[in-house]
């Protein structure tokens, strides 16, 4: 039996605060990324400890981390899910310089303090006080530090495809959920939507097909029209849709010949996205050309599934508030890791969801303490 006070007591509030802020340094926009240098220094932060962790080098700066604590094979694997890499400081001025790690009034600020360097610190943490406390494991720990979770899980198909994540049973994602535990996510179906027109002179717009009316028609009859109803989801409510970009014309007095809108759609589970698709060209009516971007699936894991329970007991026993399954509108590393390796997911992170991708992004130095707990609470019970 693992001694739960001395293993909690191994978590300093220091070294956590400490270790965030230097990940919040290293800094890892994408685009373009650059994870490589953070992964370096993360590897050489896991070999102090002793941990071994392979830095999986791609093309340019993009890198992986992993690392695996042995366990005895008695029970299947379970990853810690975090993602390197964070999206750019934005253009509004910070209170705090937004690659400082400025500690202020019990929060950490930077640029990933949410989303999700506070998370992956507690993760790493977490892994590192669990290798020194030479608690014997029946599964192994797999610390999975991805690349570009930002735009298109490229790190995380990767780590899958190289067979880096066998033998797991559940994947933990330490996202931002505010300690919630969130069991589903939405699919998030991006398309890219093109009409064809034709040119002419501004004064003669009859001699013409203006490309950019012809889109906004097609736009209004995909807003009022696109069928996206289902059976309301029971963690996800509905379905939604939205335009993102919109790019057309070349001067003020030419007809524009192009135009290019990129839409996306989250999907809650039970929506066949091919559907959709064919759903949006048919409203495109012949004259707009639809191509599919990407297509994230959704997560919906098993209530009943043993990592779930445990989630919920343990964030319950580490915060003293009682937690039910929830879901998310937004999609993680979770949504390629967990539908390839067909194995359940828990997202539990520090950070405030709201805090995703804002100006001043930070994380409440207790809840980051509470997430390393958490995490190590969850991986002793489920690799014991
Ligand atoms: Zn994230």
């Amino acid at each position: 039996m693992v001694n739960k006070a001395k293993l909690l007591a191994a978590v300093k509030e220091d070294s956590v605060v400490q270790l965030l802020q230097k990940v919040i340094q290293i800094e890892s926009t994408n685009p373009p990324g650059n994870e490589l240098d953070l992964a370096h220094w993360l590897a050489d932060y896991f070999a102090e400890a002793n941990v071994e962790a392979e830095v999986l080098k791609y093309e340019g700066k993009r890198a992986n981390l992993v690392a695996r604590l042995q366990g005895s094979g008695n029970r299947p694997a379970l990853i810690f899910s975090a993602h390197m890499d964070t999206v750019s400081a934005g253009e509004v001025p910070w209170m705090f310089p937004p690659f400082s790690g400025t500690l202020h009034e019990s929060k950490v600020y930077g640029r990933g303090a949410a989303d999700m360097k506070g998370g992956l610190a507690a993760m790493a943490q977490a892994a590192v006080i669990l290798a020194q406390s030479r608690i014997p494991l029946g599964g192994d720990l797999i610390v999975a530090f991805s690349y570009d979770e930002t735009y298109g899980l490229q790190g995380a198909r990767r780590l899958v495809d190289g067979g880096y994540l066998e033998g797991a049973g559940a994947v933990l994602v330490s996202e931002p959920s505010t300690l919630d535990v969130f069991i589903a996510e939405k699919g998030a179906l991006w398309l890219k939507c093109r009409v064809q027109g034709k040119t002419a002179h501004g004064s003669m717009p009859h001699l013409g097909q203006n490309a950019i009316l012809e889109m906004v028609r097609f736009l209004h009859r995909v807003e009022e029209h696109l069928d996206l109803s289902t059976e309301p989801h029971p963690l996800l409510g509905e379905s939604t849709f939205t335009v993102g970009t919109i790019q057309g014309g070349v001067a003020i007095n030419v007809i524009p010949d192009a135009c290019e809108a990129q839409l996306d759609i989250r999907l809650v589970p039970g929506l066949d996205h091919r559907e959709v698709v064919r759903r949006v060209r048919e409203l495109g009516e012949g004259r707009v050309e639809v191509e599919v971007l990407d297509w994230k699936e959704p997560v919906e894991s098993d209530p009943n599934a043993e990592i779930v329970g445990l989630s919920l007991q343990v964030v319950e026993e580490i915060t003293g508030q009682p937690r039910s399954p929830k879901g998310v509108s937004y999609y993680t590393d979770g949504t390629v890791i967990a539908n390839s390796l067909q194995i359940p997911m828990v997202i539990v992170g520090p950070a405030d969801t709201g805090m995703t991708h804002q100006p001043n992004e930070y994380v409440e130095v207790s809840r980051l303490v509470e997430a390393v707990k958490i995490y190590l609470l969850i991986a002793t019970r489920y690799l014991a």
